[in-house]
């Protein structure tokens, strides 16, 4: 007897081969059987008119703290989401002792703009090491499927406690990291991340860690996977301080396949992700296994001057970053800073902000009298003002106490671009950060945009060829066994829905985070069903009540 069978579907299995139609029989939390089924189910399910997929893997996420009193990860598996790879970037929580939990949640706060107040309410620190980490997840359970990277400045952190922030490590400390890295590897760390982004500050604007590591310490760190004998790298790099050549090295001497993330494209610099993606293909052709992680979304932040994340990137903000609370109105009322900023922006680089003033956009003001200037753009309302873009934001904000909520559209907005990023034959489609930047967007819903919009109205790919990047694509590249296709055997992780209005709602704001905090979400649109190792987790009105954590920890990879 099966537990359920799921009727008259279109059967995408995730291979890319065109759909079927017909039934699938899952039993337990395996899929049982495939398009003609024999013998009886407790529950049947006509899924007349619509798709059935293998649950979207979502390879690039930050829910190491979340998951910790949010065991659903939410709203991922509401986006169809069943897989979720947290530890991206080198920031995960573990491991940590703890004199250090306070600083980084403070890191993460700043880094990857989660609500401090949220971290220090809801995060369980029941852990010290990285297994104990793993330990803990698989004690308290976990909605979706979870695998973990061992992040780099965690290791670092545990190892040089305050050196970590200040300078490059000695060869004891380098070999006691690398012990770390291999133990992690051991007790089923999916593989080894790090950061050498400029973006990437911590509290007060100290980079985080791992961006102080030299060539040695990142060569012995990343090649600790090569006596693990699985396992996937992983690096943020600098568009201006990270040569591919680097990579390819670091990637030839440990054998592992090497994530490259993140390939956002600019209009400053628009052939800049394609040499990355060329340089990719290159190093292939010499045998390293690279993918260069790309993004199916217009990355969009939303935003205020308390936390302006945004403009962290130019050398001239460096003044608001080192400034106490208190100064930083001050500082942003100076010509200094102004005309420092004005002059930076001038020269043409490869960075996140570049002011392109007509795609930012005042979304709420703080003053009713102002509301007026709501969802018009900066460079409209500086042209009308008679003032520089730069100036009229920072005297509105100032004006009211830095509340005003600005949106803006800073990579990415190139649709043909982005296409051909992702039709490029060395990209991988990731890079949702979901978990992250929470204050100021959310694209967790990436696999149901690419689905959408991509591939029903911009008729990028087909359908199937969609679904495959997406789900076994992912599993292969990671390791993860037994997942990302609908065949007998396989895990029952499915998303079922309708092709015909597949997408995601505009963002959101919901008050929904310990401590009150608010996060932006972007509600499912055309989800019939999820399903988690033949468990339904969520439905068309989101993330079930009754939902039950049928994800696994993932612990044990393909070599
Ligand atoms: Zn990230």
């Amino acid at each position: 007897m099966h537990d359920f069978i799921i009727d008259n579907a279109t059967i995408y299995d995730g291979s890319g081969a065109a759909p079927r139609r017909g039934s699938v029989a899952i039993k337990g939390d395996r899929i049982a059987e495939v398009g003609e089924v024999k013998g009886e189910a407790r529950e049947r399910i006509d899924a007349k008119g619509l798709a059935l997929m293998p649950g979207i893997i979502d390879t690039h996420t930050h829910y190491d703290a979340q998951i910790t009193w949010d065991p659903f990860a939410s709203p991922s598996p509401s986006l169809g989401v069943t897989t979720v790879i947290m530890g991206n970037c080198g920031f995960t929580i573990a491991p940590c002792r703890p004199a250090d939990r306070d600083l980084v949640m403070r890191n993460l706060t700043h880094v990857e703009g989660m609500s401090l107040d949220a971290l220090r309410t809801g995060t369980d620190w029941d852990f010290e090491s990285f297994p104990q980490y793993l330990d803990m997840l698989e004690r308290k359970g976990v909605g979706p499927n979870a695998a973990v990277f061992v992040g780099h400045s965690s290791v670092r952190t545990w190892v040089m406690r305050d050196g970590a922030t200040k300078r490059t490590a000695t060869d004891d400390e380098i070999a006691q990291m690398r012990g770390i890295v291999k133990e992690a590897m051991q007790a089923g760390a999916i593989g080894f991340s790090t950061t050498r982004s400029g973006q990437h500050n911590g509290e007060a604007g100290v980079p985080m860690p791992s961006r102080l590591a030299d060539e040695k310490e990142l060569m012995a760190l990343s090649t600790a996977l090569k006596d693990a004998g699985h396992g996937v790298l992983m690096m943020t790099k600098d568009s201006k301080a990270t040569t591919m050549s680097s990579i390819e090295a670091i990637a030839r001497a440990s054998g592992r396949p090497y994530v490259v993330a993140a390939l956002l494209h600019s209009n400053e610099t628009p052939e800049a992700t394609f040499e990355d993606l060329d340089a990719i293909g290159q190093a292939r052709g010499r045998g390293g296994k690279l993918y260069g992680a790309v993004s199916p979304c217009p990355l969009n932040f939303e935003f205020t001057m308390h936390e302006p994340y945004v403009f962290e990137g130019l050398a001239a903000w460096r003044p608001v970053m080192e400034a106490k609370e208190a100064d930083v109105p001050r500082i942003l009322a100076s010509k200094e800073l102004r005309d420092n900023v004005k002059k930076e922006l001038a020269v043409r680089a490869r960075r996140m902000f570049n002011g392109h003033w007509h795609q930012m956009f005042v979304a709420q003001t703080a003053k009713p009298e102002n509301r007026h200037m709501e969802a018009r753009s900066v460079q409209d309302l500086a042209a009308q003002a008679g003032k520089h873009p730069f100036d009229f934001a920072l005297d509105l904000a100032l004006e009211e106490n830095l509340d005003t909520l600005f949106t803006a559209t800073l990579l990415n907005s190139d649709d043909d671009a982005v296409g051909r990023m992702m039709l490029d034959p060395n990209s991988m489609i990731s890079l949702s950060d979901a978990g992250a930047h929470l204050t100021f967007l959310c694209d967790a819903g990436f696999g149901l945009h690419l689905l959408g919009y991509w591939v029903r109205e911009r008729k990028l790919m087909p359908l199937q060829e969609a679904i495959r990047r997406i789900t076994s694509e992912a599993a292969q590249i990671f390791g993860i066994k037994e997942r990302g296709s609908i065949k007998p055997g396989m895990h029952a992780d499915l998303l079922l829905f309708d092709p015909q209005t597949v997408g995601r709602q505009r963002a959101q704001r919901v008050f929904d985070l310990p401590a009150g905090a608010s996060r932006l979400t972007t509600p499912a649109i055309g989800v019939h069903g999820v399903w988690v190792n033949g468990s339904k987790v969520a439905d068309q009105g989101g993330i079930r009540k009754d939902a039950v954590k049928a994800g696994k920890v993932l612990r044990d990879f393909a070599s």
